[in-house]
């Protein structure tokens, strides 16, 4: 990696009053990683730079036909003054798969990590203390300036950083959910499992239909059977039921498989608990929520960690969880996987990395 410093950072007063109460994805730092890839070369050309606009050709391939992919991630500082990142590898092995079904070219999964470490390393007095963190965005696109519709034969990959404070305002108890029973969002054989910028562009009306709802977050269900829950617009979701079991829609190629399900996964059958990796039907929730049979849902993902689903409604169903507040079962798991992740509680997985 070249490294080239900003000549012209935010000055430090400035930067502590925007970490002050940095919401998210709107502040950013002082530096961006840049590394290209063409045909001849490969990746090459890895450097830091100061952050700022990129010059692309309208022709610019990913303009026209979104070939484009992206990672979320965060790094956190630690009660010892460390930095560190939080299975970094498992995006980086992410990135790839997405790669791969994109059409893209695959970036070694070191080089991922150090882009990383190089960012945070160089931006670190960006990382708010307490509860905030810094959210990592790696993404690649196709560069070339071609209109035909083929595998772009230039990428970008880049990394951004932002500092993070709470993913929903107001610290709410919980999210209300909005159900789409018009337009779905992945179907077998499609994008659904990859990272890229087209699934969320196509999910955006139904996240404007929740909105409009007085909702915070749309549910998918299935493409073929309208029927199986299968993840929200950005997070999994998960279902505590009464007898303490936890339930997860599988992965199957139509949802994102997220790093944070996986860790839930692994922390919860370490406890003893048992999870079920199964199909979960619309009506099944609704009756479960009314009988008692289910005591918390939740959803999760980088950004909110773990957030309780207190609420679901749509235009046929209309019901509460639990007592429509955050679940002891959610809590619990929330506070065990963040206690890893800002280094307050043992990581006998090994999934925290220091930078
Ligand atoms: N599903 C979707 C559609 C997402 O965008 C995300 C966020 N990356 C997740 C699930 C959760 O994934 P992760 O736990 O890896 O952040």
């Amino acid at each position: 990696f070249q490294i080239s410093p900003n000549a012209k950072p935010i000055a430090a007063d400035l930067r502590a009053a925007m970490l002050q109460d940095p919401g998210f994805g709107r502040v950013f730092t002082d530096h961006m990683v840049v590394i290209e890839w063409n045909e001849a070369k490969g990746w090459h050309d890895a450097r830091v730079e100061a952050r700022g606009p990129l010059s692309i050709d309208p022709a610019c391939a990913v303009l026209h036909y979104a070939q484009e992919i992206f990672e979320g991630l965060k790094a956190y500082r630690v009660p010892s003054g460390d930095v560190v990142l939080f299975r970094p590898d498992a995006n980086a092995r992410r990135f790839n798969e997405s790669a791969e079904r994109m059409a893209m070219p695959s970036l070694p999964e070191d080089t991922f990590v150090e882009a990383l470490e190089q960012l945070i390393r160089i931006d670190r007095d960006w990382i708010p203390e307490g509860e905030g963190s810094l959210y990592l965005r790696p993404f690649m696109f196709g560069s070339e300036t071609f209109l035909g519709v083929k595998p772009s034969a230039e990428y970008k990959f880049i990394v951004i950083a932002s500092s993070v404070g709470a993913y929903f305002k107001g610290g709410k108890p919980g999210i209300s959910v909005w159900l789409s029973e018009h337009y779905t969002r992945a179907a077998r054989g499609g994008t659904g499992a990859a990272k890229c910028g087209g699934n969320y562009a196509s999910s955006l009306i139904a996240q404007k239909e929740a909105i409009g709802h007085g909702c915070d977050q749309v549910v998918f269900l299935d493409a073929v059977e309208q029927r199986w829950v299968e993840e929200l617009g950005g997070m999994n979701t998960f279902f505590v039921m009464d007898d303490g079991s936890l339930v997860t829609p599988p992965l199957g190629g139509t949802i994102l498989p997220g790093i944070t399900r996986d860790s839930l996964l692994t922390l919860a059958r370490a406890g003893g608990i048992t999870v079920r990796e199964e199909r979960y039907a619309i009506d099944q929730w609704l009756e479960d929520a009314r009988s008692g049979r289910l005591r918390e849902a939740f959803a999760c993902g980088t950004a909110a960690v773990i957030t309780p689903i207190v609420e679901v409604r749509g235009q046929t169903h209309n019901f509460t969880i639990g007592n429509g507040g955050p679940g002891i079962e959610t809590m619990r798991l929330r506070d065990a996987l963040t206690a890893i992740q800002r280094g307050t509680a043992p990581d006998p997985h090994g999934w925290v990395r220091p930078v």
